[in-house]
């Protein structure tokens, strides 16, 4: 990108630059990075908006007849797994079709030269999106941190066994996903939603799967595998969470605090950026909607924001670290084939949905 358009992105944003002071200009950004040592980055769903993948989020949150956060607990995987299996085994197809975009690999270029090189610092990144991405552009394992953590994660709902990283499409032979309509298996279900919510709350309704069928644990044999994100009411990943605040903990400044697509209302992602402005960083705002920022909106002067998309921004605002990315690694995934992207639909706007704003980045 020519630097003659870098000069702010968005009008909006230089509206909201008069009321809180916030910069909207790279070059003041640029001299801020190049002298910044800390950085933390959190990331939320409007990153993978910009990979053209959906989220469950807007619009009611539908999967077919099914209300999407409903199926994200213990309780619906305990009562009927083959529906919730094939709900994430939709998820990970779509995760598969879509690929990195020039925002991860940003990110993940980042990490590698600021952590490969004492004199200029360290990066972390905090994600609360599940579905691959960040891995998939390389992004070091050390400088991630996945706060829901993954998609691609399968683990036994009985034992300790866990499997990482797992991008295998089917999942399982009997979770093989075909196009946007309802798996065979869902289709001799009811049909209406009314009457297949009712069906699932049915303690005798017939498993949509039977359970020899699913993928079962090859550690203790009996347990049936699960997704290995964290699910509504469950806690976040224990070693996660830890390792996450001795960073932001250690006795060093933080420099600079990213939030990028992420309006950082759920804790503990608000708390983090409250904890590293403490810490002393300057709080930069990445978002395609600048009006409705939750806990990242209390922008003052000395802190930045962006408006647009940050596959875009990303690399633009980085550039003195990452240099020009060009179409470096941009097809270059880490052993994984990739498809063709069907959808590419900006979904980054369901941030504002109110309801569903609690359950953002949702397992
Ligand atoms: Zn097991």
């Amino acid at each position: 990108m020519s630097s003659s358009y870098s000069q702010s992105f968005g009008n909006v944003a230089a509206d909201r630059q008069r009321t809180t002071g916030a910069s909207t200009s790279i070059e003041e950004f640029h001299s801020v990075l190049k002298s910044s040592r800390r950085i933390l980055a959190l990331c939320g769903a409007g990153l993978s908006a910009a990979s053209g993948l959906g989220t469950f989020r807007g619009a009611g949150g539908m999967w077919h007849n099914y209300q999407a956060t409903a199926l994200a607990t213990p309780e619906a995987f305990e009562h009927d797994p083959g529906l919730v299996w094939l709900f994430y085994a939709y998820r990970r197809s779509k995760a598969l079709q879509a690929k990195p975009n020039a925002g991860h690999f940003a990110l993940a270029k980042c990490a590698e030269v600021m952590n490969g090189n004492a004199d200029k610092g360290e990066f972390l990144c905090l994600t609360q999106n599940v579905d691959g991405l960040h891995q998939r552009a390389n992004h070091p394992d050390s400088q991630l941190k996945l706060l829901h953590s993954s998609i691609f994660d399968l683990k036994c709902h009985s034992c300790d066994y866990i499997d990482k990283n797992n991008f295998s499409d089917p999942v399982h032979p009997s979770l093989v996903i075909e196009g946007d309509g309802p798996p065979p298996q869902l289709s001799k279900k009811a049909s209406n939603t009314v009457s297949a919510q009712a069906a699932y709350l049915d303690p005798n309704t017939e498993l949509t799967i039977p359970l020899d069928q699913l993928p079962h644990c090859p550690n203790c044999k009996d347990g049936l595998l699960r997704p290995g994100v964290v699910w509504f009411g469950e806690a976040l990943p224990y070693n996660t969470i830890s390792e996450t605040y001795d960073w932001i903990d250690a006795e060093k400044k933080i420099d600079l605090c990213l939030v990028i697509g992420t309006t950082a209302t759920v804790y503990p992602a608000a708390g983090y950026v409250d904890t590293a402005r403490e810490k002393g960083a300057r709080i930069v705002v990445i978002n395609m909607d600048v009006n409705e920022l939750g806990a990242a909106g209390s922008l003052r002067k000395g802190d930045f924001l962006f408006e647009g998309d940050s596959a875009r921004i990303l690399p633009e605002i980085l550039r003195p670290v990452v240099g020009d990315l060009g179409s470096l690694g941009l097809e270059a995934e880490a052993g994984v084939k990739s498809k063709k992207v069907e959808d590419t639909k900006n979904v980054a706007g369901e941030e504002e949905d109110e309801v569903i704003k609690y359950f953002e980045a949702s397992p």
